[in-house]
């Protein structure tokens, strides 16, 4: 895939940007949040209007096959055409997509009917398929930004750019043997990998800005000291405290702005005026500009102590007024990724670690750095585990120093290990499913949903794979919010990107909307249940063994649930740590 993207993105001279967004379904920056705003009931509209079709068939066509982009493709061999218009090209088509977005008022939906319509009659081949997709937010080809960027940097490469059109070397790596191309590819692409792709000026440059959010580091999920001890081997590591509250990426202008963006780099600025204020107070002199990394925990000034995650979620998400905030925050800050004009993420964390230290000084409850040991014996790791959890902590983030120790934006890396508290009673780290479908209750549950099925997201193939059955670790107000929540997403029949077994068909089927956390006691191979299948036994899949549900996780999208991938990682390192 990432090599047709390639050779595809070699031969586009001028719109290069809006091919590169195009396949990503976006219309610029995540963090601008532009919106087409056109809803499925607008589009069949358009669809109807543009083929001539009636709407009611439209609609039950588009229940049936679950993709409005093939109804829209196949209606459209009905049109008959006196003229047929000029050819579409991306970055017509683009511009038109912006155009929708940027409409509003009154007769806005109108005019993006037409627009719509527009582009429709111009379709050739399968255009309108992808068109309809497009506009409804669902592309499905398979691509996600890492994957493009690979495209993009390769074709960068093989291409090199400022040649004229059609360039005249299209290949630059022609004639090496299939190993040294492949080296010699990723010797120049992977500095890409660490900058970010897009820029406020909506222009396709590869850096690092303070007011530009970037996709933050994840770290790998494994089941004990035994295993992170393994892992790292002879490496020096830091074990920091994992905060449980939300991740907070502050960015300081130039200008002294201060910016705040969440994981999914949303402008989360308006929420947190607090924290805003108090950064000229422990920002030292020193710092003209900077990113930060840290994360944002709810914070008892009474007793001085860590509150719950859940505490932090009932905060006013947006436009907070300073003088009416009741949930103080303070922040745990861990790393630093840029300072006073120079980009960070290449150095060591033992580099960026002590820029930290030196550029920030401390506010008890209101600015801290993460609580962190640098020790590699173990039972001073297993001693500092337990202790974050009794100071209200998930558990510990486990970090490379020196070797390998690089800022890897976008990556669930290797470099950072998770060791959760779970591990101490006995079981695996916890997982984030969503919610597919759900059972009808029965005995003291009638009327609520008494179980539901969950699935793990599986981002190559981009589908949902069942995992397990779950129906414990509800209070009875989880139940009715659930059912009250869950019952406006019913679907008439399972999405076409649904993965599951006849057995374990659910009595509602439901829209993937929601994503929940879940602990589990074990995993196992089932014949039944479909995540990460094929990639430990060519017919089964991997189940969870004994889920408990502990709270919805409001913070991740659908497609941010674990994967099949990190489901099968986590039962290899069982397996090992287990000697299976
Ligand atoms: P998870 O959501 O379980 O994959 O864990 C990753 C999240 O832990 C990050 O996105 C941060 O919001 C959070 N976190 C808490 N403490 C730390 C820390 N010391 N280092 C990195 N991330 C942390």
């Amino acid at each position: 895939m990432i090599v047709c993207v390639s050779e595809l993105l070699c031969f586009v001279s001028n719109d290069l940007l809006c091919c590169v967004y195009l396949c990503l379904n976006q219309l610029g920056p995540a963090y601008l949040g532009m919106e087409l705003g056109v809803g499925e009931t607008v589009l069949m509209k358009a669809v109807a209007q543009a083929t001539g079709r009636q709407l009611d068939k439209i609609k039950a066509e588009a229940q049936e096959k679950g993709d409005l982009g093939l109804v829209a493709e196949s209606s459209r061999s009905n049109q008959r055409m006196m003229f047929q218009p000029a050819s579409l090209t991306a970055g017509g088509v683009f511009r038109k997509l912006k155009e929708i977005a940027s409409m509003s008022g009154n007769s806005a939906m109108n005019k993006k009917i037409d627009i719509i319509k527009g582009l429709f009659v111009a379709c050739r081949f399968s255009e309108a398929r992808y068109i309809v997709r497009s506009l409804a937010g669902k592309l499905r080809i398979g691509l996600a930004e890492q994957s493009v960027l690979s495209a993009l940097s390769q074709a960068v490469c093989l291409t090199p750019p400022g040649q004229g059109f059609p360039p005249a070397v299209i290949d630059a790596g022609k004639g090496m043997s299939a190993e040294s191309r492949r080296a010699w590819i990723e010797e120049k692409i992977s500095p890409l990998r660490h900058h970010n792709l897009f820029t406020p000026s909506n222009s396709l440059t590869t850096c690092l800005l303070p007011g530009v959010p970037l996709r933050p580091m994840l770290a790998h999920p494994t089941k004990g000291v035994g295993e992170v001890m393994k892992k790292f081997d002879e490496a020096a590591f830091t074990c920091e405290y994992k905060y449980d509250g939300e991740r907070a990426q502050i960015h300081i202008l130039e200008s002294g702005e201060v910016r705040i963006f969440s994981r999914n780099q949303e402008d989360n600025t308006s929420k947190y005026p607090d924290i805003i204020s108090r950064i000229p107070k422990v920002k030292k002199d020193s710092v003209v500009s900077c990113v930060l990394d840290s994360e944002a925990v709810a914070w008892d000034r009474e007793k001085k102590q860590i509150q719950p995650f859940q505490v932090l979620t009932t905060r006013k998400r947006k436009d907070v007024d300073a003088s009416e905030i009741k949930v103080q925050v303070c922040v745990y800050a861990f790393d630093l990724l840029y300072l006073n004009g120079e980009s960070l993420v290449r150095q060591p964390l033992c580099r960026r670690r002590a820029l930290l230290r030196e550029s920030f000084s401390e506010v008890e409850g209101e600015f801290v750095f993460a609580r962190s040991i640098d020790s590699d014996n173990t039972d001073t790791i297993a001693e500092f585990l337990e202790q974050s959890v009794r100071d209200s902590c998930e558990g510990l983030m486990v970090k490379t120093l020196e070797k390998d120790a690089t800022y890897e934006i976008a990556k669930r890396s290797h470099n950072w290990l998770k060791l959760k508290k779970d591990y101490l009673e006995g079981v695996g780290d916890t997982v984030d499913l969503c919610v597919i479908g759900a059972y009808l209750g029965k005995g003291k549950r009638t009327g609520t949903y008494g179980g539901f099925l969950l699935a793990c997201y599986d981002d190559e193939n981009e589908e949902f794979q069942s995992v397990c059955k779950i129906g414990t670790g509800f209070k009875d107000e989880d139940l009715e919010q659930h059912y009250k929540f869950l019952k406006d997403h019913i679907l008439p029949k399972p999405r076409a990107y649904y993965r599951f077994d006849q057995s374990a068909e659910p009595d509602v089927w439901l829209d993937a909307v929601q994503v929940w956390e879940v602990k589990c006691a074990d995993l196992s191979l089932s014949p039944v249940y479909k995540a990460a299948m094929g990639m430990v036994d060519p017919e089964k899949g991997i189940s969870l063994r004994f889920p408990r549900f502990l709270r919805i996780r409001d913070d991740k999208k659908p497609e941010d649930a674990t994967t099949g991938a990190q489901v099968h990682h986590i039962t290899c390192a069982g397996r090992k740590q287990n000697n299976v």
